[in-house]
């Protein structure tokens, strides 16, 4: 499978779907992000909160995959904020993935109690400059923080990393990302498989077009312009969320989706969490 690419605000291209590795003990990652390269995802998303940077790095160094042809994304975690700190954490993780640079570097939360989050920004502009992340970003802010930080600095960030799935669709967030020209990335793409996967809609959907539920739901992101990550230990799962792009929802479909929205999120407030 070949995963088509979106292109981000600084020109560099990005997987419109990669592989999430949250809550992948470091000891299994390696074997999980193998399978993953091995279906044929090109793009990773781990985090230093993760606890997985290492296995996940073994896994790309020992692809065998030309570098160039790899995404990986890693982020920086709250205790982390500000310039110094940033900068050392950066290399910590860099360290432990035993890569001399990332694709995509983010700000896991915005950590608004801190107010932090300007200063650490200013530390992924060095970074970015000194060619050591391809691109940096945010996760998880409101469009209230994007504001801000894009008036306080100077790189536009390439990409905010968001909980979004059909049950939580953040109408305002993917409007403020327009403005700015961000890419959306949606986080918990399946809704955790919770419950989303047996939503009777979903389920007609997948019916009508003889697929999984799953698939039909990374469609509809992939039609909406999301980046998608979604995550399986399950090797047959993780073939099933890539087999994606020989299939389009008509207008019924989006439509039947677009009403499925509950505004009301699985993961933390931003504007409280950490
Ligand atoms: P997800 O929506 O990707 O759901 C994953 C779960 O769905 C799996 O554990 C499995 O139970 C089920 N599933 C997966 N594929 C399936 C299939 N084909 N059929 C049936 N069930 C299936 O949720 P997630 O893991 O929370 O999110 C994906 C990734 O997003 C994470 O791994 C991580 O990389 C990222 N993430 C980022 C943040 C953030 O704050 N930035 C927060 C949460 C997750």
């Amino acid at each position: 499978t070949k995963v088509p690419s979106i292109t981000l605000n600084n020109g560099v291209t990005m997987p419109q779907l990669g592989f999430g590795v949250w809550q992948i003990p470091d000891d299994e990652a390696e074997r999980a992000v193998t399978t993953a390269l091995e279906a044929g995802y090109r793009s990773i998303d781990t985090a230093a909160a993760y606890g997985n940077e290492r296995g996940t790095g073994r896994a790309v160094t020992g692809s065998g995959i030309p570098r160039d042809e790899l995404f990986v994304t890693t982020k920086l975690w709250n205790n982390d904020h500000g310039f110094d700190s940033a900068l050392r954490a950066f290399d910590a993780s860099l360290d432990r993935l035993g890569l001399d640079h990332v694709d995509l570097y983010l700000i896991h939360w915005p950590v608004p109690s801190q107010d932090a989050f300007v200063d650490t920004y200013r530390a992924f502009e060095k970074i970015h400059a000194e060619g050591r992340a391809r691109a940096i970003g945010v996760s998880n802010f409101l469009p209230r923080h994007l504001d801000r930080l894009v008036a306080e600095t100077s790189v536009e960030p390439a990409v905010n990393q968001i909980e979004l799935h059909p049950q939580f669709q953040q109408a305002e967030s993917r409007a403020a990302h327009s403005r700015y020209g961000i890419a959306t990335e949606a986080w918990s793409p399946l809704g955790q498989g919770r419950g989303l996967l047996e939503v009777p809609t979903v389920v007609a959907v997948a019916r009508k077009h003889e697929r999984t539920p799953a698939q039909v739901v990374l469609r509809w992101h992939l039609q909406l312009g999301n980046v998608a990550i979604p995550k399986s230990a399950t090797p047959s799962r993780i073939r099933e969320n890539l087999d994606v792009f020989d299939f389009t929802l008509d207008e019924d479909d989006m439509a039947a989706f677009a009403a499925l929205d509950e505004g009301r999120r699985l993961g933390p407030d931003p504007e409280a969490f950490g």
